[in-house]
Parts: C-alpha cells; structure tokens; sequence
C-alpha cells in the first residue's frame, strides 16, 4: 500500500487519547507540522499527555476553527463522535483518516483484524500467543495494548511477519484502503447505541472490516445470517465458523462435543484437523468460538498444530474478564467489568451451571434489556443493580426476578454475599459502560476486586 506523503504536510489530530497522540507523533516523525485538538484540557488529558512529542502544536479545551481551515489532512481519533468542524473540513474536500487507516499504510506485513461485538480483545490475544509461539515475529495491538500508530511511530513493525490488530467499530468507521489478510467477524449485537443512529449503521461499521480484502484474502465469520450477510460485501474467500451445523459447508471450522474441526482452511482438497476441546484452559461456549475463530485464523497464519494446542492449554484469559477473585464461604466471586452491552452478559451467563447473583448496571448504551432479562431469569438468584441505568434495567426484568438496589460497589458486594447461597457463584457483569462512576472498566473491575477481598 501506498505510505501517504506527510513531510511538510500540515496535519491536524482530532482527539488526543492514546491512538490519537500516537498519530500526531508519527506525523510528526514523517516530517508533517502537526496540530493536536482535544475537547478537554491538559488535567483533564493527564499523565498521559506527556507521550505526546514537544514538536506537536497543542490546542486544548477545545477546537479553534483556524486549525481546521489550515489544515491539509485531519486524523480523528476513534473515540471523536462526527462534530460540525469535522463535517464542515470533509465537505471543503480535506481528506479525513482514522488513527488505523493512516498507522496501517505504513506496514507491509500481512495483517490480521479482528473484530466483533464480544470476545475480540480474548481472540487477538489467543492469535497472537499461537503465532508467537510457533516462533513467528509478531505485532498484537491496536484497540488493545499498543495502538497501530505507537508500534509504527516506534518502528515496531518493520519486517514482522503477522500484525495481529483487535478492532473496534469506531476504529472500522475510517478505514478506506486498509486491507486485511484475514478479517474475523466473531459476532454481532446491540451495542454503542448511544453513537449510532441504529443498529444498522453499526453493523456498517463492523463489515468495514472487510472492504479492503481481495478474493487472496480470508474472512473468517460467524455463522450467523447477519454476520455472513456483512461478509458477503467484501471480496475474500468466506469461512464460516460456529457450532455443528446439519449442512456444513465444504470450508470452515465447528464445535463438536469434544473436537475443534477445521475443514478445508486454506486448501481446496477439504483436508481436516482436530483439536480437544478439553485443551482449552478458558471456560464457557463463548469461548470455545473464540478458540475456535482463533485456530483457523492462526493456522492460515502459518502456526504450528503444537503451538495451537500448547495456547490452548495455557492462555489463562484477560483481567476483569470474567476472571476468579474469591472463594469465600463456599461462593466463588468472578470479576467480569469487561462485559459492557447484553450479549457479553447472555454469554457469560450461559457458561454457569450454578446460580449466580448478578451486580449490573453502570450508563446505559442505548440497546434493548430483554435478552439480559431472559438471562437473568434462567440463571440468577438475585440481581443487583448499581449505577445509573439501574432503574432502566430493572425496567426490563421480569416480575420475579429477586432484586436490589446500591449506590455503592461495596453496598453491591455487601448485598450479594447476602443473598448467595452455598456454591453460588457471584459475578460482576454490568451490561453497561463504567463511565457513570469509573474512568473505565477496568477500574470498576479492581474497585469489585477490593471490596470482595474486603470481605
Ligand atoms: P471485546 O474485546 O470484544 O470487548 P473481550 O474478549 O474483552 O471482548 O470480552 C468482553 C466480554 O465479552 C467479557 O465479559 C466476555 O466474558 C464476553 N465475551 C467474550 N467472548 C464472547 C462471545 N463470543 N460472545 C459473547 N460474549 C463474549
């Protein structure tokens, strides 16, 4: 791909979080006058200003208007909603491009992405751990741990041969030229309605993913009709993943009682492998399907069956995804912060045979409850709810369903000891964003993790 011409250029960043500021340091770095903008002010910004180069212009709290009718192309970073100076630039014809599309025309490495309502951040890392392991020289990142542009600005993936990239419908928005070797659609559902008008324009996000392929390329999808419908509009050659289907098509990868089965990945004569599901060291369904994305993914990598296998029996799983704290009293207390919409909590829910007494809530993302409710009745004794879509949800839950209210996470953990009962199982599961009372998710999940070690 064509590495876009920045020396000299004048160049505006729009948003300076992480993947913002590391944009406007590689422009920098490729000799463009840079200009970053932010909404907030620098204490607002934080420590993590100081990662932004001296030689980049500043204008914070807030946009001036100078900057962008000076500027020649403008980087908006993935968390910037579509503001008026931004449409105003793109209708004078200044090209706009995302923190990805710019930081990937700078790699030559053959990329994977991954994408998907729930379960990306688990599949990228699984891909990258298989692909490490069978000793090959590996980038993981971009909306987890190291942004695109921070690796490229720091020369990180020069001469790699995978780039392993988790990437967010936010991120897919900008994408133009970007393509992938082998793109992963692991699932969709509602989610991030609080940006998008529906769940249509969300689902145009996400098969974003997908426009840069050429019919060289993979697409790995789950399936699903929606899913498979988002594939169908890129040109890679479609691989199907999920659980046993009556009619499988000739290529893809389904789950068994026992076996990951992979048919027909990369070749045309339908060769077959196997994996044990009992390898995998990660519990639930929804797991075994990211495992399962991960292998086919992984394999068409060039990673070695060993390599696989060894990942599956060691890849422990992410803090604060539904990660053990606590045995006390014969209750196991689990610390899922991460699950941030319904369908993370469906799937978490459904990998639980006991009871669970749920902890929910936190700012409501605008989708529907009802299949949280559905959850909530076939697997919890008693729902908490904290936070500020806590009459929201509560608003959804059926008639029967045991609940309580807190204002506090150590009210929340104090009232679910209360009410589980021997071999239980209480469980962190928000449903919702953490920013009502947390910087993010993960401070939420340390804040459940030290009032349950309180206890
Ligand atoms: P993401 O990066 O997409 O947010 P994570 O791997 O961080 O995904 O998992 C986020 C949450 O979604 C966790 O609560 C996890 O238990 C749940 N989850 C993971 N995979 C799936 C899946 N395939 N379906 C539904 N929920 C899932």
């Amino acid at each position: 791909m064509a590495t876009p011409e920045l020396r000299g250029k004048r160049v505006l960043v729009v948003g300076l979080g992480r993947s913002g500021i590391a944009a406007a340091n590689l422009c920098l770095r490729k000799g463009a006058q840079v200009v970053g903008t932010d909404i907030r002010n620098a204490e607002q910004l934080g420590q993590s200003l100081s990662a932004l180069d001296a030689g980049v212009i500043r204008d914070l709290a807030g946009h001036d208007p100078a900057h962008f009718a000076a500027a020649e192309l403008i980087i908006v970073s993935p968390g910037v909603p579509p503001i008026a100076p931004l449409a105003a630039a793109q209708a004078r014809g200044v090209p706009i491009l995302g923190e990805i599309e710019l930081a990937a025309r700078f790699v030559t490495a053959p990329i994977v992405a991954v994408t998907g309502t729930n379960g990306k951040s688990t599949t990228t890392s699984l891909i990258g751990e298989m692909l490490v392991r069978s000793g090959r020289s590996t980038f993981v990142g971009g909306n987890l741990g190291v942004p695109l542009a921070e690796a490229v600005a720091e020369d990180r993936v020069d001469d790699l041969q995978a780039v392993v990239l988790e990437l967010s419908s936010f991120q897919l928005e900008t994408v133009e030229r970007f393509s992938a070797h082998v793109a992963l659609l692991l699932n969709v559902s509602e989610d991030h309605l609080d940006r998008y008008p529906d769940y249509a324009s969300y689902l145009a996000a996400k098969a974003r993913v997908f426009a840069g392929q050429t019919p060289a390329d993979f697409a790995i999808v789950a399936n699903d009709r929606d899913c498979l419908d988002l594939a169908a509009a890129g040109q890679g050659r479609t691989l199907p993943f999920g659980l046993t289907a009556e009619t499988a098509p000739p290529a893809g990868a389904w789950l068994t009682a026992s076996e990951f089965v992979l048919v027909g990945l990369s070749d045309a004569d339908h060769a077959t492998e196997r994996y044990p599901i009992s390898a995998l060291r990660l519990a639930g369904r929804h797991n075994q399907l990211n495992a399962l994305a991960a292998i086919a993914a992984a394999r068409l990598f060039g990673a070695s069956p060993a390599a696989v296998e060894q990942t599956l029996r060691e890849f422990a799983g992410l803090p604060h995804r539904m990660a053990h704290v606590r045995t006390l009293d014969g209750v196991d207390y689990y610390n899922d912060s991460k699950a941030t919409n319904v369908g993370s909590v469906v799937g978490g829910l459904a990998g639980f045979e006991r009871p669970v007494v749920l902890i929910a809530g936190g700012k409501d993302k605008g989708g529907d409850y009802r299949p949280f409710a559905e959850a909530v009745s076939a697997h919890c004794r008693h729902v908490v709810l904290l936070g500020a879509a806590a009459e929201l949800i509560a608003a959804a839950l059926d008639d029967d369903t045991a609940v309580s209210r807190a204002t506090t996470m150590d009210q929340a953990v104090a009232q679910a000891r209360q009410a589980a009962q021997l071999g239980d199982a209480v469980v962190l599961a928000p449903a919702c964003s953490s920013y009502d009372m947390y910087e993010n998710y993960a401070r939420r999940g340390d804040d459940f993790a030290r009032a349950v070690n309180a206890l």
